[in-house]
């Protein structure tokens, strides 16, 4: 609701292209269009009977209430076929609310039976419906935008009634009671519109912030160039995991490995090859791991899976799995490309250091054994 939204409607016509397009698309979108078609099953029917029950003076709701009753079955319409994409939906039904509020205060004012009808009329229809359009207005748009709509309102509906005020001619004068009384609304609806514009204000500081203190720890916690948790994260990550291991007594294994020869890579096919390399490395490891499994870029071109309930042997097996997605990951164009993996168990007085040290040592013996392959220390 916060994201200020600018609409380009699709070329196409296609409304469920037009609902991707719209900027901020609502993830609550299928739970509104039920609320609001509930809401228009309930609100139509009260509008024959005020037709009905409308003074014949009132020109305005005789005309105007049918309008209104084909504007709710159109919407209706809309709601349930999905053709029209629900923001844009939304100020329809904010523009014809605010054009047919104002527009009744306009013709009671002017025309109809102007001020000689009694002030409970006003009471009981123009300004509560201007304060409940205000508090829609927070509802649909982001809160600036919000905000002028809802001034834009007050403005014209204190322009019409201090117009009215002026006209003498017709013999519609406000007396000053009438006057003083509508001061009284006034004061009310400015009240409902700072009020609801405060809660907005102060609710949409609390996401910016929430959302600054989020993509803070993202950064702090991902590395930036694969996507995936950095050294600083997985370390974290890794006391956690030998914690809950040795509380509910189940396996954890560390797989550290390292890219074989990715010096030569980068010296061969340049450095954005190889970061290219590193992204689609981090990629593949991922997609062959468990979601429970951690992975994280260790350092340059060595990489570190902690995979919990997970002992020596299943490591092996998950190690060699990841070294053959790796090797067999060779899209055209792109250089060949292995690792090398050391895989280690967590022991019951292990150190993290012991631990990363053990898979450690097995990665050593992987490059020394010939590189593309997996080992455990000694
Ligand atoms: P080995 O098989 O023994 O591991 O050989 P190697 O060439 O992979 O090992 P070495 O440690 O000599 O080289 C690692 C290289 O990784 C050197 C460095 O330029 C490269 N590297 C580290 N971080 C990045 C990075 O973020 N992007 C790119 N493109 N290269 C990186
Ligand atoms: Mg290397
Ligand atoms: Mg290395």
């Amino acid at each position: 609701m916060e994201a200020e939204k600018t609409h380009t409607p699709s070329r196409n016509g296609d409304p469920a292209a037009d609902r991707r397009a719209a900027p901020g698309h609502d993830p609550l979108e299928d739970i509104k269009r039920r609320v609001y078609l509930a809401s228009l099953v309930v609100g139509l029917p009260p509008i024959p009977l005020l037709w009905a029950t409308a003074r014949p003076g009132e020109l305005f709701l005789r005309v105007g209430l049918p309008v209104l009753a084909a504007f709710c079955l159109w919407c209706m319409w809309a709601l349930w076929s999905r053709r029209v994409p629900l923001w844009r939906l939304e100020r329809a039904v904010f523009a014809a609310i605010s054009a047919f509020v104002l527009g009744q205060l306009a013709f009671r004012i002017f025309a109809g039976t102007g001020w000689n009808m009694d002030q409970a009329s006003l009471t009981e229809t123009t300004y509560p419906m201007l304060a409940i359009l205000c508090i829609i207005a927070q509802l649909i748009f982001d809160t600036q935008t919000a905000l002028r709509l809802s001034l834009g309102l007050f403005g014209t509906a204190t322009a019409l009634v201090g117009a009215g005020a002026l006209v003498e001619e017709s013999g519609h004068r406000i007396t000053l009671d009438q006057t003083a009384w509508i001061a009284q609304q006034s004061a009310f609806l400015a009240a409902v519109i700072a009020l609801v514009y405060a809660t907005s204000y102060v609710k949409s500081q609390l996401a910016r912030q929430r959302t600054l203190a989020e993509a803070m720890h993202r950064l702090a916690h991902t590395d930036p160039l694969t996507g995936i948790s950095n050294r600083r994260s997985l370390y974290a990550a890794l006391r956690r995991e030998m914690e809950a291991a040795r509380r509910y007594g189940k396996p954890l294994s560390v797989i550290l490995f390292d890219l074989d020869r990715f010096k030569l890579l980068n010296d061969t096919y340049g450095h954005n090859q190889g970061d290219a390399a590193l992204r689609r490395v981090a990629h593949t490891a991922r997609a062959a791991l468990r979601a429970s499994d951690h992975l994280g870029r260790w350092g340059g071109e060595e990489f570190i899976v902690l995979a919990p309930e997970t002992d020596l042997d299943q490591a092996r097996h998950l190690a060699e799995r990841l070294r053959e997605a790796i090797a067999l990951d060779r899209p055209p164009g792109r250089p060949p490309l292995t690792a090398s993996f050391g895989v280690a168990s967590c022991r019951p007085d292990d150190s993290p250091e012991d631990l990363l040290r053990r898979a450690d040592e097995g990665l050593y013996r992987a490059k020394a054994g010939g590189r593309n392959r997996a080992e455990t220390a000694v």
